[in-house]
């Protein structure tokens, strides 16, 4: 059955699904220097469990699927999860978000297993800047060889996620934007979000308008259309260039009226939007037994839940759980 929507009529097709509230790095936009308070192993949702409430959602509509984190791929034996999601027939696309880290490591059996494409965080081309900013001992190198192996094993088109932040990395705009020209590069300016627990982030925030203008030296930005996903970004062309550029605008012009997307969490609740608390909780229910009828019967009832638009235009941060925990 298909034709899942809201309150507000959109159509909702597509599950963001946090397989872990653990990370590798610790980014400075994202997460404490000490971290966040994390669930223990019994709190999150196994694979089975995840299979389950997929299945379900695939009944109601959803047939996008994207596996994000915490960083997903340090959760053991991710290719069976994708395996056992690329099984649902209704499921079209199954994507992955990760800091690139130990994405060369996994590429190749996650593209058998049935993954379609990634998204890479990359907010630095700087090796020492990209210790800085990830607070970790990860090499930017180890990023560099993951889009590469990505690219080679077919989990494409490969994005590039930059948090752009001043002060911190807005001097690479003009590099990155620059890579787009000669390789097939599809970039992602991200606006700055405040986020629980992680001090301010508003004196960093750069807007989409600022970061266009900072492009100015390279010339014309030519509208194109996004490729493959039609994700919340604007998508540009410099003249000539092999890849694109996208901004991401959740603060200075929201994008919640095309929103489609719901979220799970690793410790089971699903969340109807990123930026608000409301969530309802599927773990529970389903190890009380629920049948497949009560957990859409719950999904429904999320989805019914979802809010009109967030408020960070208003200034409204949101004080609750970290990214890291809901799946950013
Ligand atoms: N660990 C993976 C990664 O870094 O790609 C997946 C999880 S991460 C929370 C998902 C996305 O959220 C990343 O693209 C990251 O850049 C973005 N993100 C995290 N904190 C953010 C913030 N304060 N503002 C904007 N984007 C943020
Ligand atoms: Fe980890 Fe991703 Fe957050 Fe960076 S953005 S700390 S890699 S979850």
């Amino acid at each position: 059955m298909t034709g899942l929507s809201d309150s507000f009529q959109r159509p909702i097709n597509y599950l963001r699904i946090s397989v872990t509230d653990r990370c590798n790095l610790r980014c400075i936009y994202c997460m404490p220097a000490d971290g966040v308070d994390l669930r223990s192993h019994s709190d999150i949702l196994s694979y089975e469990e995840i299979y389950t409430i997929a299945r379900a959602a695939a009944e109601l509509g959803i047939n996008k699927i994207r596996i994000t984190g915490g960083e997903p791929l340090i959760r053991l034996g991710l290719p069976q999860l994708i395996r056992m999601l690329a099984s649902i027939e209704a499921i079209e696309d199954i994507a992955l978000t990760t800091n690139g880290v130990l994405l060369a490591d996994y590429a190749g059996e996650l593209k058998q297993a049935g993954l379609k494409r990634v998204n890479i965080s990359l907010d630095t081309l700087n090796p020492d800047r990209f210790k800085r900013i990830t607070r970790g001992e990860s090499e930017l190198k180890q990023v560099f060889e993951g889009i590469e192996v990505a690219s080679r094993v077919g989990l494409e088109p490969v994005k590039l996620n930059m948090v752009v932040m001043s002060g911190i990395n807005d001097d690479e705009l003009l590099d990155f934007a620059a890579k787009t020209i000669d390789e097939e590069w599809h970039v992602r300016f991200i606006e700055l979000m405040p986020v629980a627990g992680n001090g301010d982030n508003a004196p960093r925030f750069i807007s989409a308008t600022e970061m266009r203008k900072r492009l100015e030296p390279l010339g014309e930005l030519e509208p194109c259309l996004p490729g493959v996903g039609n994700g919340p970004a604007k998508y540009f062309r410099l003249a000539k260039a092999k890849g694109t550029i996208g901004f991401i605008t959740p603060v200075s012009e929201h994008f919640c009226f095309n929103c489609n997307r719901m979220r799970l969490t690793a410790d089971g609740k699903l969340r109807p939007c990123l930026l608000s608390e409301y969530e309802i909780d599927l773990k529970q229910p389903l190890r009380d037994g629920v049948s497949k009828a009560g957990l859409k019967k719950l999904f429904k009832q999320a989805v019914a839940e979802k809010p009109l638009q967030h408020g960070l235009a208003e200034g409204q941060v949101p004080n609750g759980r970290p990214f890291s925990h809901v799946g950013g």
